[in-house]
């Protein structure tokens, strides 16, 4: 069963709701997808990790066999080649590693290299199996990393929870394509409900089920929770705004093993989202 957790921002609780579920089903995989900024580390700790270079295959040209045709930069319409000087300059950060100039070059003067773009790892936590990544300085994009993480993740059988990075944009996609059940993670605020609405487009264009977790609740108007009313969006749980779970969360403490109340919380919420998987019928 895939579970993604997601929202249109960052800030929201996608590692709180993510790592507390992980620890609430004692036997489950965490992946940490913003491989940006990752942080389920700082919660899970996780022991004995592996670590997989990822790469990706930039062009390389001969300038022996190159006659300066022109016809790869004319091709790259990411704005990756430049010529200059009568030959094509690669500039590495902006190619997309399409391959599309290495097949058209007539003069097969360009072969491919590989490019270091970041990591992935995997380790233990516990009885919670760990994967994560990170994206090297001045990279553009950590898809490369997401399909590292997931072909590692191929194997799991059990419950995987994608810790999915903020808003709605290509790495989200990326991270919630194969998931079973999406869980959109809001605060009670205009902002939030604005943000709300972006991701709730997305699970819809994608067709996923979900339903939303309201984190920070106060007892004062909710603009998420009203959206979901008005929307007819199921509302999985609430997560009360509590100044020990900010305290506990500060120090890199998981709250489901800290406090009885929130294992609670989270047994509750995990079990409510296995109740809807079953229900669409996804798993
Ligand atoms: S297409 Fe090949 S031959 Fe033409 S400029 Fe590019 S590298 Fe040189
Ligand atoms: S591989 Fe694609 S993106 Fe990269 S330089 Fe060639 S055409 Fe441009």
């Amino acid at each position: 069963m895939k579970i993604a957790v997601l929202s249109g921002k960052g800030g929201t609780g996608k590692t709180l709701v993510s790592v507390n579920l992980a620890v609430a089903a004692v036997d489950a995989a965490y992946v940490d997808c913003d491989v940006e900024e990752p942080n389920g580390h700082l919660f899970l700790k996780p022991q004995e990790l592996e670590t997989t270079q990822v790469t990706v295959p930039v062009p390389e040209v001969d300038e022996t066999l190159c006659n300066g045709c022109r016809v790869c930069v004319d091709f790259c319409k990411f704005n990756a080649l430049a010529f200059i000087k009568n030959k094509p300059v690669l500039f590495p950060e902006v190619c997309h590693s399409c391959g599309g100039c290495v097949k058209l070059c007539p003069q097969k003067a360009m072969t491919e290299k590989a490019k270091e773009v970041g990591y992935a790892e995997k380790g233990l936590s516990g009885s919670i199996r760990f994967y994560g990544g990170t994206m090297k300085t001045g990279e553009t994009s950590g898809v490369p990393i997401l399909r590292e993480l997931f072909q590692m993740t191929k194997e799991e059988e059990g419950l995987s929870i994608f810790d999915c990075p903020p808003g709605s944009a290509c790495m989200v996609m990326e991270s919630i394509k194969d998931a079973d059940y999406c869980i959109l993670v809001a605060e009670p605020t205009i902002f939030g409900s604005h943000n709300l609405s972006l991701v709730h487009e997305l699970v819809k264009v994608f067709k996923k089920p979900f339903g939303v977790v309201l984190n920070k609740c106060t007892e004062v108007e909710n603009p998420s929770e009203t959206f979901c009313v008005e929307h007819g969006i199921t509302i999985l749980g609430k997560i009360p705004f509590d100044y020990k779970l900010g305290a506990l969360n500060s120090e890199g403490l998981i709250v489901a093993e800290e406090l009885p109340e929130y294992r609670g919380l989270f047994t509750r919420l995990l079990g409510r989202v296995k109740e809807e998987v079953t229900l669409c019928g996804n798993c």
